[in-house]
């Protein structure tokens, strides 16, 4: 098998309401770049990478005379093809090399008929259990504003309910840290069996992380997810809570990684399959962290039905992953995929059980959302639609107002 092209699409997907966090917000729709990579036998593996609110369509395309006549079964020689780590020092590709990845992989299981979790060593469970994901989020189209402490265990309720989560996560960083602890306290108080996790995208200072944390300790924690920004800053933090740390921001490689065994700062990796480069970097440094006893879960980069595959392929053969994955997936109105979005059942999703990655796209879902995407552009992940002018800064001091109900455009 060899490949023949590579084609990319950008799509924009209606999230139910533009959702803040501590950088930003995502303006009410994802942005995600669709990549299908032709094989010479005629089949079509499937990628996708995204996140910040802009097309790669352009990166993706490039790469074409780095891998025309490349056999898709060589992952190996393919991480040094487009991303050897000395050479990525000035073009840094490892989201496209992951978006790349998984294509591949699609490839090979279409080819060999076998979902992509037989290549990875084969599959341990049938479904991978998610947490909620409970965003501040402006209203939208009928879908109600969450701001404050009542609104928001309403809308952990509601998906409770509707998707089974028996683990939520709140996307904090937004609002001054004690009224967002009165937030975490008021789903703790309405859920008192299921698990919490607490994520302020590591914009508390070191004093604020600390009291947080402190104030949090009593409660049913899973973790404090990247209180403060860097290894050293968490390692304190680590070091006078009797909270775990857990982190997506500074372990995403194999480098930050040893850092964090030497030293330990986080005791739980966020593993996400782009930001690692591919669902194969993220087994082996499952196994890194098997070794050294650190937990695993899975980190949401904002995905389609795709990313998800990869997501649930990669959770479906992960031994040591004893934590609810994350996903924005249930935010989403639709998806690109046949038969749009995939169902959660009592809070997991299925493992693909189909070739490859298991998902295939759906033609007039994609038209329709490349030409949305085509009328509404990208947007700034890193600008919040509703404080015009404002700008994160890390650790952050100009929390947004939580009296004040703002309306957006966006
Ligand atoms: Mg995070």
């Amino acid at each position: 098998m060899q490949i023949v092209d590579i084609r990319a699409t950008t799509v924009a997907v209606p999230l139910q309401a533009p959702l803040r966090h501590s950088n930003g917000a995502h303006w009410g729709r994802f942005i995600r770049t669709i990549v299908e990579v032709e094989a010479d036998n005629g089949l079509i593996g499937l990628g996708e990478m995204g996140g910040g609110g802009e097309s790669a369509e352009a990166a993706i395309r490039a790469l074409l005379p780095y891998l025309k006549g490349h056999d898709p079964v060589q992952l190996e020689t393919l991480r040094f093809k487009i991303a050897n780590p000395t050479a990525s020092l000035y073009n840094n590709r490892t989201q496209l090399l992951a978006a790349v990845e998984f294509a591949c992989l699609d490839l090979v299981g279409q080819q060999l008929g076998v979902p992509v979790h037989d290549l990875l060593g084969g599959r341990i469970r049938d479904s991978v259990p998610f947490a909620s994901y409970l965003f501040f989020r402006y209203a939208s189209d009928g879908y109600a504003e969450i701001r404050t402490p009542d609104q928001l265990v309403e809308h952990a309720r509601e998906l409770r309910q509707a998707h089974g989560f028996t683990v939520h996560k709140l996307k904090g960083g937004v609002f001054p840290p004690d009224y967002e602890l009165e937030c975490y306290r008021a789903l703790a108080d309405a859920f008192p069996g299921d698990r919490l996790r607490y994520d302020p995208n590591a914009v508390l200072s070191m004093a604020e992380g600390l009291r947080f944390g402190k104030a949090i300790e009593g409660l049913n924690n899973d973790y404090l997810e990247d209180p403060v920004f860097g290894l050293e800053g968490l390692r304190l933090v680590r070091e006078q809570i009797g909270v775990p740390i857990a982190t997506n921001t500074v372990v995403v490689n194999f480098e930050q990684l040893a850092s964090n065994v030497m030293r330990r700062s986080a005791d739980v990796i966020l593993l996400d399959t782009t930001f690692w480069g591919g669902i194969r970097p993220c087994v082996k440094a499952a196994g890194v962290c098997e070794t050294f006893q650190l937990g695993v879960a899975v980190h949401s980069s904002g995905e389609l039905g795709i990313q998800l595959a990869t997501m649930l392929h990669l959770g479906a053969v992960l031994p040591n992953l004893t934590y609810a994955a994350d996903a924005h997936y249930h935010q989403l109105r639709d998806d690109v995929i046949e038969g749009g979005r995939l169902p959660y059942k009592d809070g997991a999703i299925a493992v693909p059980s189909g070739p490859g990655l298991g998902v295939r796209l759906d033609r007039d879902r994609v038209a329709e959302y490349a030409e949305f995407y085509k009328r509404v552009g990208g947007y700034p992940y890193d600008r919040d639609p509703g404080r015009p002018g404002w700008y994160a800064q890390v650790p952050n001091e100009r929390f947004a107002d939580p009296t004040i109900s703002v309306e957006v455009a966006t």
